[in-house]
Parts: C-alpha cells; sequence; structure tokens
C-alpha cells in the first residue's frame, strides 16, 4: 500500500465526521491492490464488514468474489470501497449528509489508485457518483465523466435474495474485465452514457 493510500485509511479509522461512527464497531477502509486497473464501489459497511473492518467479508463479498473468478481474477487484484466507511444502522441506506459527508476519503482512494475504469456496485454507489437511478435499467453500460470512464452493475447483495441476479452480475464482470483489457491494450471502448462535461 502507498504512504497516501495508508494515510487515508488511518484517516478513515479515527474518523468522528458524521453520526455514524457513534453506532460503528468498527470504520471500514478500502481494501486491495492499489495497482489496481479498476476500483469497485459499494454502498456501506454491513454487519461483517462492521465487526472485521475490512469491506465486503460478508455473503454479498462472497458473491462478488465468485463473480470475480468466474471472470479469471482473484480479490487480491483488485481495489474495493464503498460511498460510506461507516455501517448504518440496521443496515439503512447512507443518508445524503452521511454519503456527502465521506465522500472526500473515496476521492482521494481515487485520485492515488488513477484507475483505468470504476465500477459502480447497486444505486447508492450511482446515486452518489454519478446521480443516477434505477441501476438494473443502466447495468453493463459504460459511463464517461470527466474523463474518469464507469461501470454499471447490481450491487452483490442483490444477488443474495434474487437469483436472476447472479448470472446478471457474473456477466457484467466478464463484461467489464472484457473493457479493462481493451483499455490495458490501448483499444477504443464503446462509451454509452457521456456526461456533458
Ligand atoms: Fe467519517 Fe465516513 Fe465514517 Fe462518517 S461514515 S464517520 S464521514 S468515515
Amino acid at each position: 500500500m502507498t504512504q497516501e493510500l495508508e494515510e487515508v485509511k488511518q484517516n478513515v479509522i479515527k474518523c468522528t465526521k458524521c453520526d455514524l461512527c457513534k453506532t460503528r464497531t468498527n470504520a471500514v477502509p478500502g481494501k486491495g491492490n492499489f495497482q489496481s486497473e479498476v476500483i469497485f464501489v459499494g454502498e456501506a459497511p454491513g454487519r461483517n464488514e462492521d465487526k472485521n473492518g475490512e469491506p465486503f467479508v460478508g455473503v454479498a463479498g462472497k458473491k462478488l468474489s465468485i463473480a470475480l473468478e468466474n471472470a479469471g481474477v482473484s480479490r487480491d487484484d483488485i481495489y474495493i470501497t464503498n460511498i460510506v466507511k461507516c455501517r448504518p444502522p440496521n443496515n439503512r441506506v447512507p443518508s445524503t449528509v452521511e454519503r456527502n459527508t465521506c465522500q472526500d476519503f473515496l476521492k482521494e482512494e481515487i485520485s492515488i489508485i488513477k484507475p483505468k475504469i470504476i465500477c459502480v456496485l447497486g444505486n447508492t454507489a450511482f446515486k452518489s457518483i454519478l446521480g443516477g437511478s434505477e441501476i438494473t435499467k443502466f447495468r453493463g453500460k459504460v459511463v464517461r465523466k470527466n474523463n474518469q470512464l464507469y461501470f454499471l452493475t447490481v450491487h452483490p447483495a442483490a444477488t443474495i435474495y434474487n437469483q436472476e441476479f447472479v448470472e446478471v452480475l457474473n456477466n457484467d464482470i466478464l463484461k467489464l474485465f472484457q473493457i479493462v483489457k481493451e483499455l490495458k491494450n490501448n483499444k477504443k471502448v464503446l462509451i454509452d452514457i457521456e456526461y456533458a462535461p
């Protein structure tokens, strides 16, 4: 891990900028390969993440790991983080205030890692990062905003109760890493949605 990323991690661990610090067990900084071409961004830590202080270590995390393995990618190859770094009580959706208060940490992670593409997992991340909604309508698409590429897919937690989404997530992750391969080879990638600068 770079020194800069380690500093972000330590700042997350001791952060008390919003009320989620009062109910968390552990803050959950991002984790993974700082040289990754892709950053995955989910919503918020859940119970297992809060207990362990690590992102995506619960059932949803296992679902993501399976989708990654299916694409021939190890969890150690990628970097993964969340929109908010502390668990909202009872896993409620983080509020606008909480999301806005926490957003600088994500911006720092992105500016240090400089990923070729950011994989947006689920509606809350879609809304926070791109102002979008109804990710199921837009999943599988590539977005460009301010010269940064994003790839949209469902949150792995959606696959726990809806079997249809297992195949959706697996196929999307396969497509994502095909795009990553093309980007690494300096090939042109088809942009589905372009945000005006
Ligand atoms: Fe700080 Fe983010 Fe945790 Fe709020 S959710 S206390 S802003 S790290």
